[in-house]
């Protein structure tokens, strides 16, 4: 699948917020985003101010780059979150995309960036109430249990990807059920004030709906 493969660090500066598209780096002084402020390129520091338009395309840029989906998939994930009769569209496009399996995983703490998640489900680590799944895409719901397979369990380098991201915060719409922190289970569908992304949602409900 096509995806972005140009510096992550970049994108990050581009939006002006952390998009945490690297693994550990991320969390450490050298992000790039802590050390270089402004745009990145010559004119990064002369472009204009900002039209609605622009904010709201933005927004969406931000967004999409965060969780790592390309342009088409967006835009669908949109049109399920128009089609939910409860709560506000941006709030469920947010909700939408954290219910992602790669997304679940990083937020777990068994990938380093959701990159890295793709990487790992990709090759078969991971179980949803009990059967493997390698669709990164795979939306999981309230009530699901991920787990690692029995057989990546005992990977040495499954084990030190889980010991480096130990030490993370994971959101309160999660909760480990095993000692090992093997298996987890999704409590609630996540709300808007357990996602720590820097966006007004609502700016790109406006875009899309023109
Ligand atoms: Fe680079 Fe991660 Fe910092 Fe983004 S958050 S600038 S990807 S180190």
């Amino acid at each position: 699948m096509a995806r972005y493969t140009g510096a992550s660090c970049r994108q990050c500066r581009a939006e002006g917020q952390k998009l945490f598209l690297k693994s550990s780096r991320c969390y450490t002084g050298k992000c790039a985003v802590l050390r270089r402020s402004g745009l990145p390129g010559k004119n990064g520091q002369n472009r204009k101010k900002t039209s609605e338009y622009g904010l709201q395309l933005r927004a969406k840029q931000a967004t999409r780059r965060y969780y790592g989906v390309l342009e088409k998939q967006f835009k669908h994930y949109y049109e399920l979150a128009e089609k939910i009769k409860e709560g506000k569209a941006g709030e469920n496009l947010l909700a939408i995309l954290e219910l992602r399996l790669d997304n679940v995983i990083y937020r777990i703490g068994w990938g380093g960036s959701r990159a890295q998640s793709r990487q790992l489900l990709l090759h078969g680590n991971f179980k949803v109430n009990g059967k493997k799944v390698n669709i990164p895409s795979y939306l999981t719901q309230a009530g699901d249990v991920i787990s690692i397979t029995e057989k990546s369990r005992n990977l040495e380098s499954f084990k030190s990807i889980i010991e480096i991201n130990r030490s993370r915060t994971y959101p309160k719409w999660l909760e480990f059920i095993d000692n090992e922190n093997f298996e987890a289970r999704i409590i609630q569908i996540p709300r808007r004030e357990d996602i720590d992304l820097e966006v007004e949602e609502t700016l790109i409900i406006e875009l899309y709906s023109k």
